[in-house]
């Protein structure tokens, strides 16, 4: 595409910002410093859309006489000076570009305007704390919002100082990434601030936080070894979230991290501070703004966590703190390169949590977990290599995905069992280096690596990194046991026969019947091999002979710690013993039950026999977080892959095991963290209760199905403004001790109760608006609106589905992206007939809502409402092709092969995972 900058409306409103575009504008571009002051004096006003921002930029020019653009969605440009000249807006200014042309050697802009508040999470977002009426504010660029805010050259290899002033009222928190130099008295109770300027960095890094928010402060001693200095640590909350924050805690995760990285890269941490802040309506996790990074505050723990949470809070401090090497100071060049700072941060993340914090089984939750996000991902037909081909911006917003972050880690992990954690780790330093304050790509990195490890890496990136698609691993038993491998690069059709260090394990029964491992073998599968011996003999080899009589129960597990990256398929004798036995080592279990998982997601072990094996072996699963995976897959398998016919039985098999982990009689105990998850899914299972056609004459028996599972929700309620009359001994306590002794009953889960009763209809919209009076939290109010939508009435699901349609409410108000992301979740939460009629008036709604909402609020739209939840035709697996949802998708795909690639591949993979869902459901039984 030719890309010069012109005054057409189709160049000056484009937003979607392309590659191409990118490499010629930093060919001609050198960025020095960024001068931005936004006013926030508008901030408290409801009724303002929109704040002043003037940024004053200087760079110099490649090319004199030659043109470029700055990029800014705005709600108005009042004027663009450049060198001093006064630019026609008129002519110069678009929708989202502003045209520089005639430029000088060395240049000098100012641009003034207005930008707009966002409620989607995108630019900077604008929240009404509903329970006290207070306002907060903060930004989320990445990949390219910072020009929904100031005026910027928007890529991540246009690198600038940025000095930063911020004007808001007196009182407010007024913070961004680099310290405050100084503040005056802007009138009217307003101040402004001065920023530090910073170090050189990009621009989807950058960002400002204002507001009321509560702080603490405290600080990081240094590191004598690498010459870091004290590092000041501040933390930051909305004031009604802050009797929840644990500072301590996150305080000694902060600087357990800060002492971790720095014996690993030897490199000080280059950014001065290091505040976190924990906002609302946060689209991801986290981001790593270097000096302050933004984390959603559903990491601040108003109701009570598991084990599991907190272990995630702390890998998600550790993965942005890992950004502020790989990825802050060393940056991807453009989108392609993701990963380069995306898997690395995910590894090292997980890594530090393991090795510098009390969570050391954090590999156990990455292979379950983050792997499990990586299968999905590099299933479906829009998967690609690790290291993508990203055209343009919205391209890279799709990209945050299981591959760029899940599998990227994972091959990372496989590489430094293939090159040595010692070699792996002095090239990281090595490439800090080499390229701080800079940009880098992949090669840059593989140069330092092969230079430090001596190993010749020109094949391992080749296979791993370029292609896409999972492995497939087993092992062939017998006298000379074989491991063996396969697979398709799904994107090319191609044979992908990768390189693999891994080991395999043995097991058998214990006295207790529990599988231990009686050896383990390292195996060294060669690039292009389609398998390798696996050696007998040996302190560490094949004991066949020692334990293992024929027809033994016994399991031979292929990557074994979890090593490598693939697809496990267990041979069917370990099958039948994984099936009856529990593994007592927690990242073997892990290992196995991912399997199981993929087995069933893939058709090849049925359904019930994962919920069977769930209801059985669960219990031993100490591991919360593995726990609560394996239980939330044995929900989504009874609800995706189970035949409709046998949903119902399953159900309510899946509830007694779970009533039972409740009880605590059981391996489950009263008052644990395990329990908590366990009612956690019971909530979820029980929305299904009702639904309609899951066995058409069983009425009966499952109208006594319902009110088993109504009883055990009320028992949660009991005693709360709108909850039923308590059953036990007459008294709240008394009836929860019948169901589950010892549950700490709080917010999150009395909404996980009325959700559940609401979408049973057992909860009508008057009950659940006493409710939420009587507790009014952002959370709170997210959940009633989960709730409401999800009553059982053909007028509801309209309802529900004209505001996210609109993405308003009845009465004119814009739905948030929280807000809007709950009324899709309660329009499907249960009853998929009330939403069947819906499903001819979804296709024809797609282009427009790509076109008319930001990225992130379309995907939330399109992805929250597409008609998942269908059950297969008969005839078997091939004649799920006919099925009505399935064709009128790819219909709508084959009449759209212009829309957006972003569109189709929300799309398209929807489809795909309703088409596995229904061809797993007709092969079963
Ligand atoms: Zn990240």
């Amino acid at each position: 595409m030719v890309t010069t900058p012109t005054a057409e409306p189709a160049f000056l409103d484009r937003t979607n910002l392309t590659r191409e575009e990118a490499r010629e504008r930093s060919a001609l571009v050198t960025v020095h410093d960024y001068d931005v002051h936004v006013d926030l004096g508008t901030a408290l006003d409801a009724q303002a859309t929109g704040f002043r921002t003037r940024t004053s930029l200087t760079f110099s020019c490649a090319d004199p006489g030659s043109s470029t653009f700055l990029d800014f969605i705005h709600d108005g440009v009042e004027s663009v000076v450049l060198n001093g000249r006064c630019l026609d807006t008129a002519q110069v200014c678009g929708g989202s570009r502003i045209l520089l042309p005639d430029l000088a050697g060395s240049n000098e802009v100012t641009v003034v305007g207005t930008a707009l508040y966002s409620t989607s999470g995108e630019g900077l977002h604008r929240f009404v704390d509903p329970s006290d009426g207070r306002t907060y504010l903060y930004t989320q660029y990445e990949p390219a919002d910072a020009r929904r805010v100031f005026a910027t050259f928007e890529q991540p290899d246009l690198k600038g100082r940025f000095t930063f002033h911020l004007t808001g009222p007196a009182d407010w928190v007024l913070a961004s990434n680099q310290p405050e130099a100084a503040r005056r008295d802007a009138g009217e109770g307003l101040v402004t601030v001065d920023f530090s300027p910073t170090p050189p960095m990009s621009t989807y890094i950058t960002t400002l936080l204002a507001g009321p928010y509560a702080v603490w402060e405290d600080r990081w001693d240094g590191h004598p070894g690498s010459g870091a200095p004290v590092v000041p640590l501040s933390l930051y909350c909305r004031r009604s979230m802050a009797g929840a924050m644990d500072a301590e805690r996150v305080f000694d995760t902060t600087r357990a991290g800060l002492d971790h990285f720095h014996d690993l890269f030897r490199v000080p941490y280059p950014w001065g501070r290091y505040g976190q802040a924990f906002v609302p309506e946060y689209n991801l996790g986290a981001m790593e703004n270097p000096g302050l990074v933004t984390l959603t505050e559903d990491y601040v723990f108003s109701s009570r966590a598991t084990r599991a949470q907190y272990e995630g809070r702390a890998t998600t401090i550790m993965h942005e703190m890992a950004h502020m090497w790989f990825g802050d100071l060393v940056t991807m060049r453009w989108w392609d390169d993701l990963w380069l700072k995306e898997s690395f941060a995910d590894y090292m993340g997980t890594l530090a949590v393991a090795e510098a914090t009390e969570f050391t089984d954090a590999w156990t939750t990455f292979a379950h977990r983050r792997k499990g996000w990586a299968y999905v991902q590099d299933q479906y037909p829009t998967t690609h290599p690790i290291v993508a081909d990203i055209a343009d911006l919205e391209a890279a917003r799709q990209n945050f995905d299981g591959i760029t972050y899940a599998k990227g880690a994972s091959v990372l992990k496989q590489l430094v069992a293939f090159v040595g954690r010692e070699a792996f780790m002095a090239a990281s330093r090595e490439y800090f280096a080499r390229h701080a304050w800079g940009n880098a790509a992949l090669q840059d990195f593989l140069a330092v690596l092969e230079e430090v490890s001596g190993r010749d890496l020109a094949d391992w990136p080749v296979q791993w990194l370029q292609t896409a698609g999972v492995p497939e691993l087993w092992v062939r038993d017998g006298e000379t046991p074989v491991l063996c491998q396969r697979g398709t690069d799904p994107a090319t059709g191609r044979q992908v026969l990768r390189p693999h260090v891994l080991r395999v394990g043995r097991y058998a029964p214990d006295d207790g019947g529990r599988l231990v491992r009686t050896a383990v073998t390292d195996v060294e599968v060669a690039s292009g091999a389609t398998g390798a011996h696996i050696a007998a003999g040996g302190a560490a080899g094949h004991e066949a002979a020692g334990g293992e009589g024929a027809g033994a129960v016994r399991l031979v597990l292929p990557n074994d710690e979890d090593l490598t990256y693939a697809k496990i398929r267990l041979d069917p004798a370990s099958v039948a013993a994984v099936l009856e036995h529990p593994v007592t080592d927690s990242l073997a279990a892990a290992t196995v039950w991912a399997a199981l998982w993929n087995m069933t997601r893939d058709g090849l072990l049925p359904a019930a026999d994962f919920v069977g094996a769930c209801c059985r072996l669960s219990g031993h699963l100490e591991d919360v977080g593995l726990y609560s995976q394996v239980l939330g897959q044995a929900e989504t398998a009874i609800r995706r892959y189970a035949p409709a016919g046998v949903r119902t039985g399953l159900r309510v098999r899946f509830g007694a095991a779970l009533r039972e982990a409740l009880s605590g009689s059981g391996s489950v105990v009263a008052g644990s963290d395990r329990q908590r998850a366990a009612m956690r899914v019971f909530a979820l299972l029980a929305r299904g209760a009702a639904d309609a056609g899951d066995a058409g004459d069983a009425e009966d028996a499952d109208h006594d199905a319902v009110r088993g599972v109504v009883t055990v929700l009320e028992s949660v309620l009991a005693g709360w403004p709108g909850g039923a009359r308590p059953a036990g001994d007459g008294t709240a306590e008394g009836g929860r001790a019948a169901v589950a002794p010892g549950l700490e009953v709080d917010a999150e889960m009395r909404w996980a109760a009325l959700q559940a009763l609401a979408a049973l209809g057992r909860a009508d919209q008057d009950r659940l608006d006493r409710a939420l009076a009587a507790e009014v939290t952002a959370q709170t109010a997210v959940w009633h609106r989960t709730a409401s939508a999800a009553v059982p009435e053909a007028r509801v699901r309209e309802q529900a589905w004209t505001a996210v349609i609109t993405g308003r409410t009845a009465d004119g108000r814009v739905l948030s992206n929280d807000h809007l992301s709950a009324v899709a979740a309660g329009f499907t939460a249960s009853r998929p007939d009330l939403a069947a009629p819906f499903t001819p008036r979804y296709w024809p709604e797609l282009t427009g809502i790509w076109t008319g909402r930001s990225n992130g609020l379309a995907s939330r739209t399109i992805g929250g409402l597409f008609p998942a939840a269908q059950d297969a035709l008969p005839g078997g697996p091939d004649a799920q092709d006919a099925h009505p949802v399935v064709a009128a998708a790819r219909a709508w795909l084959a009449e759209h092969p212009e829309a957006p690639r972003a569109l189709r591949r929300i799309v398209v993979e929807r489809t795909d995972d309703l088409v596995r869902s229904l061809r797993v459901q007709a092969a079963g039984r």
